[in-house]
């Protein structure tokens, strides 16, 4: 790794929602490292979509900035956007409903070089599309099949080939495992990790599923709310969560073993997440969180360094102690 392709510094996205604003995403900060993958997770509606939806200018950010290779990210025009557009791409959940069905699959890989690489001739572009096909586990013999003839894991295999067409810096993956079933899943992420390494893509893996951030993460950002509650290398948020929202998401991680599980000294997340038309004062979390205090309803809490994570709790120093 060498230094960030990202830096998202202070990144705000509302909406008006009738005669209010709804802060979907609130002075949220982070990098990313080429060959880095950043885990994102936080239950729904804490805004890890809308944070991709920004990065690719799906959204418009209403505040902060976001470098990407060295330029100012969300301010580059129309025409500088159309040629930059190609170094990021996006992986989403569902690869059939995302993959156009009257498309071949060679016609679905090949789609963005025919946009960005008109120079190149037929044979050359079904050269990189064969090539393609074969280093995400797909045949020469798919190329004229379409989308519906493929299990869900081929299908999220050709979404993956379409957006590393392009040699892309930054690839963007949105729940990528989540449709997919169990026994797929552990192949479509070793594929990712092979990718990576390979290609030194640096990924923005956003998840529900903790198992998958485990296995593919290098560093994870808690999101709660719209923000950020802890950022911390992936073995040192596992191994000793220090917010406690990050601390009660790993609770609700299901134990098989009944010991384990009667020893936990924290409940598990209950109620629901409130509305971010109305999010709670001073600490967003206070309204769950097992160690409020008054001075969480007054005062929010800034992000620090204690230890290996950067959080944002009052207590940080005092919460390991906590539980
Ligand atoms: S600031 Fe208070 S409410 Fe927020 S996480 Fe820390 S202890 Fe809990």
């Amino acid at each position: 790794m060498s230094g960030p392709i990202l830096q998202v510094n202070e990144l705000s996205v509302r909406y008006p929602v009738g005669a209010r604003w709804l802060q979907a995403v609130d002075a949220v900060s982070f990098s990313i490292d080429r060959g880095e993958t950043l885990g994102m997770v936080g239950e729904s509606g804490s805004g890890k979509s809308t944070i991709a939806q920004a990065l690719l200018h799906l959204v418009p950010a209403s505040g902060g900035s976001v470098v990407f290779r060295g330029a100012r990210w969300l301010e580059l025009g129309r025409n500088e956007l159309r040629k930059s557009r190609k170094h990021i791409q996006i992986i989403f959940q569902d690869p059939l409903a995302s993959l156009d069905p009257r498309m071949t699959v060679g016609e679905l890989i090949g789609e963005p070089l025919k946009e960005h690489r008109p120079d190149l001739g037929r044979a050359e572009r079904l050269e990189r599309i064969v090539s393609m096909m074969e280093r995400v586990g797909l045949a020469r013999a798919h190329l004229n099949r379409y989308p519906h003839e493929f299990s869900g894991g081929q299908a999220q295999r050709i979404g993956i080939a379409r957006a590393l067409m392009l040699e892309p810096q930054l690839l963007v993956c949105d729940e990528p495992l989540s449709a997919l079933d169990v026994s797929i899943r552990s192949q479509v992420a070793m594929l990712l990790k092979d990718l990576q390494r390979q290609l030194e893509l640096a990924i923005l893996f956003i998840a529900h599923d903790l198992a998958s951030v485990r296995f593919s993460c290098d560093r994870v950002l808690v999101l709660y709310l719209g923000r950020v509650m802890e950022i911390a290398p992936r073995d040192a948020l596992f191994g000793k969560p220090r917010h406690p929202y990050t601390a009660a998401l790993l609770q609700a991680v299901p134990i098989a073993d009944p010991v384990r599980a009667k020893a936990r000294r924290i409940s598990p997340l209950g109620g629901e997440i409130p509305s971010p038309l109305t999010p709670p004062s001073g600490c967003v979390f206070r309204t769950r969180c097992p160690l409020a205090a008054p001075r969480c309803a007054q005062e929010r809490p800034a992000l620090r360094q204690v230890g290996a994570s950067v959080l944002a709790c009052h207590f940080a120093e005092q919460t390991q102690l906590a539980r």
